[in-house]
């Protein structure tokens, strides 16, 4: 065991106070050159695609990944009508492992990392595909993933304008008001996806809604554009028209599992597609020519996770954030479970007074 015998354990404000005390740009941009290095020695992990459960109104998934030294997962939620209850549409928790005894090293929230490694790898993406003088994106769909994809396209690729729309006016001027002080970003409200897209270099679709929606035609689309399309990642859930996928360079995480819930949901089973890991290991190009529309066809995928994981676990332990849980017994003697289970009847536990003031 490499931190102690106790697990590491992160709730949802020990992560956000982590994240604000190194900074969105800096977090996204340590993120991005974590799944970079991740996607790097992609030959090096046990993938599988997620294993996901339906329902009519939404989707929760299991994420696992491993190297043979470290093993991850996430659980993660996707319910498009959850706003309605006031509860957010996408909401993650996982663990991060030691293979060589199984001990659970870190449990933690990852709702707000699954926004910040999202981000981070839509960037990282657009940087190998987008056109290198891109500045100007349009952001459609402005909900709880709109702040990080801005900002992550900000820091990563220098870009200086977001156009964004919503069929929610209110989910605009939110973004807008919370990125109103970012320096050398101006957030440009507009009234249609059409607006949105005038002028812009990458175009970003991350709307929630369980439908073949689209959101993107190919009329709207111009040569040359890149189109970061996060959104659509379930059976059944795209955003954008299929004839746009047609004629277009499509790169995805990991094919097994986007041929299931990408875009390309909507293509023939053999459509060519490129991996991620090959642009970003240089086997493959990101874009061929300027006038080419290049597609990442995001869906999200466990190896970002597990960078996600692993740069929250190092920059914890740097910072001491969270505490320390048993969260699995420990016993001295460890084939005698059920005498220290006993013994545990008499022993005062750390979270008795917490568990009388529940009572
Ligand atoms: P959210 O519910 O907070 O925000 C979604 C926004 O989309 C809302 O503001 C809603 O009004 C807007 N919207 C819905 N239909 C629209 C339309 N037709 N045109 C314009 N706007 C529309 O959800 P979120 O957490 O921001 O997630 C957004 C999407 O991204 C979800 O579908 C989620 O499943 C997906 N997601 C993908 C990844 C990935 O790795 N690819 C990761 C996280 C989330």
């Amino acid at each position: 065991m490499k931190d102690t015998a106790k697990t590491r354990f992160l709730d949802a404000t020990d992560v956000a106070r982590l994240v604000g005390a190194i900074g969105v740009p800096v977090a996204i941009m340590q993120l991005a050159d974590h799944v970079r290095q991740d996607f790097q020695r992609w030959e090096q992990f046990e993938k599988s695609a997620r294993l996901a459960s339906h329902s009519p109104v939404g989707v929760i998934e299991l994420m696992p990944v491993t190297d043979g030294v470290q093993y991850a997962f996430k659980y993660v939620n996707g319910h498009p009508r959850n706003a309605r209850v006031s509860m957010p549409t996408v909401m993650a928790c996982g663990m991060l492992a030691e293979v060589e005894t199984g001990f659970p090293l870190m449990l933690t929230d990852l709702t707000l990392a699954t926004a910040l490694r999202t981000a981070a790898t839509s960037a990282l993406a657009a940087r190998a595909m987008a056109r290198p003088d891109s500045k100007v994106m349009a952001l459609i769909g402005n909900g709880a993933q709109a702040e990080f994809q801005a900002l992550a396209f900000h820091a990563l690729l220098g870009v200086r304008e977001v156009r964004a729309y919503d069929i929610d006016r209110e989910a605009t001027a939110r973004l807008a008001r919370n990125l109103a002080s970012v320096a050398n970003l101006s957030i440009v409200p507009v009234e249609t996806v059409h607006a949105a897209l005038a002028g812009a270099d990458i175009v970003s679709t991350v709307t929630a809604d369980k439908t073949r929606a689209t959101i993107l035609t190919p009329d709207m689309v111009r040569p040359g554009m890149h189109l970061n399309a996060v959104g659509g990642d379930c059976p059944g859930k795209t955003e954008l028209h299929p004839d746009i996928l047609r004629k277009a360079r499509i790169v995805v995480e990991y094919e097994p599992q986007t041929r299931l819930e990408g875009e390309i949901q909507q293509l023939a089973p053999d459509a060519p597609v490129t991996e991620l890991w090959q642009v970003l290991s240089g086997r493959m190009p990101g874009r061929a020519a300027t006038d080419e529309v290049t597609i990442f066809d995001s869906v999200g995928f466990a190896l970002e996770d597990y960078s996600a994981l692993r740069w929250l676990y190092a920059a914890a332990r740097a910072r001491h954030a969270g505490r320390h849980v048993e969260l699995v017994a420990m016993p001295p003697d460890p084939r005698n479970l059920y005498g220290w289970m006993m013994a545990s009847q008499e022993a005062p536990h750390a979270s008795a007074s917490h568990e009388a003031a529940l009572a």
